[in-house]
């Protein structure tokens, strides 16, 4: 059988095997609990504190801003729930865009619900959010901004240098959902005033159920668990040790190959654009052209938009794997994509999205494999009913 060709790296990608030789000996005998005085839990503290180190170093930050966290989600929903709980007494107004991934549009559904005044900002037939519509939307009760820093379903960048100001000028807090992003365009909490940043470890190479959340030191915060006070008391519990011994590994290969590796993916996802546009009837790339991450293309396929399952169904039966919209929104493949909705395709196209997603593993003759796969499965689908009318 042929090996299977991976490209639905926004999903999850494969563990780095230097993060897993980095994981392997915290699953064997090493058993400190990092709150422990005794050797064994001073040496599970140091690979605690190496994790915190090392995702700050991709961020900018300083370590005692980050907060390890047991998901992306779980920092989206600190983010935005934490910083509500400290919001000043009085009436208070969010804004959050509306191309968020569920663990941001969620929570802030949760804060409307409570009573908390909140926008969904728009973005423009390109996937992306203008400052000016944040300018527009702010209030003088915006206590917080959250957009995202780069999209899950289209791969678009948002300007959130351009963002984050706008928000800041007007005294609000700024999140960013870099769960997409982080270790693969440079992010910088210094230059840009972003207070709060959201990662997940397994979207770059590192083990799943772990993510970090920034807090930009001063933020005024609220814990949503309550226990044993650690991680400064915003995400008490005792530390996954060999989890975070992946995560710090991750993040310090992600920060030292992220240059070269995205030259390398953005070469490879032209070449699958390219190649797709070129060698499959009928077929657009949704978002803009070039502000997208390095090795994310999402594509619509004319008159097969509704067929995006039973494609990605043939393409899986071929050995590839890619994604219709996020992995998320797979079980539910029958409703149309809010991120495409938000951009203004109409919901039998906003089902179809195609989304191929590459990384570090991804290689040339992967592309080239998805390109014909794609063309062959698109081409038998758009047979497929002529030969059953031409039956009746
Ligand atoms: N935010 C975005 C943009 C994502 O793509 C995802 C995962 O797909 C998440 C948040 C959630 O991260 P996790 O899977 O670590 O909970």
């Amino acid at each position: 059988m042929a090996p299977r060709v991976y490209l639905d790296n926004a999903a999850s990608t494969p563990v780095d095997p230097r993060v897993l030789s980095a994981m392997l000996p915290w699953l064997g005998e090493a058993c400190g609990n990092p709150g422990s005085l005794h050797a064994e839990g001073r040496h599970a503290r140091a690979a605690v504190e190496e994790a915190r180190a090392e995702v700050a170093a991709l961020l900018g930050a300083d370590a005692d801003e980050i907060v390890l966290t047991g998901s992306g989600t779980e920092a989206d929903n600190l983010a935005i729930l934490g910083a509500a709980a400290a919001f000043p007494d009085g009436e208070a107004h969010v804004v959050v865009s509306a191309i968020e991934h569920p663990s941001v549009l969620e929570p802030a559904r949760r804060l409307s619900r409570l009573g908390v005044g909140v926008t969904f900002l728009p973005c423009g037939a390109d996937g992306i959010v203008d400052p000016a519509d944040l300018a527009r939307a702010l209030r003088p009760s915006t206590r917080l901004v959250s957009v995202m820093a780069a999209n899950n379903v289209t791969g678009t960048l948002q300007p959130i240098t351009e963002l984050s100001r706008v928000a800041r000028s007007h005294g609000a807090l700024f999140h960013t959902d870099a769960v997409q992003a982080a270790g693969k365009v440079p992010l910088d909490v210094r230059r840009d005033p972003i207070d709060l940043l959201s990662l997940s470890a397994h979207k770059l190479h590192g083990p799943k159920g772990a993510g970090a959340l920034y807090v930009r030191r001063g933020t005024p915060i609220a814990p949503l668990l309550h226990g044993g006070g650690q991680e400064n008391g915003l995400r008490p519990a005792t530390e996954a040790v060999p989890v975070l011994a992946g995560v710090g590994r991750a993040a310090r290969l992600a920060r030292e190959e992220m240059a070269d590796e995205a030259v390398r993916t953005v070469a490879l996802r032209e070449r699958l654009v390219e190649g797709v546009l070129s060698g499959v009837e009928g077929a657009s790339l949704v978002g803009h052209r070039f502000r997208r991450l390095p090795g994310h293309a999402c594509f619509l396929l004319d008159r097969l938009e509704g067929e995006a399952v039973r494609l990605l169904l043939d393409l899986d039966e071929a050995g590839i794997a890619v994604s219709s919209g996020s992995a998320c929104s797979a079980r539910h493949a029958d409703r149309p994509s809010h991120v495409l909705t938000a951009m203004g395709f109409d919901a039998v196209k906003a089902r179809g999205s195609l989304r191929v997603s590459l990384g570090r593993f991804s290689t040339g003759p992967d592309v080239d494999a998805f390109v014909a796969a794609l063309s062959g499965a698109a081409a038998r689908l758009r047979r497929r009913p002529a030969r059953a009318s031409a039956r009746a």
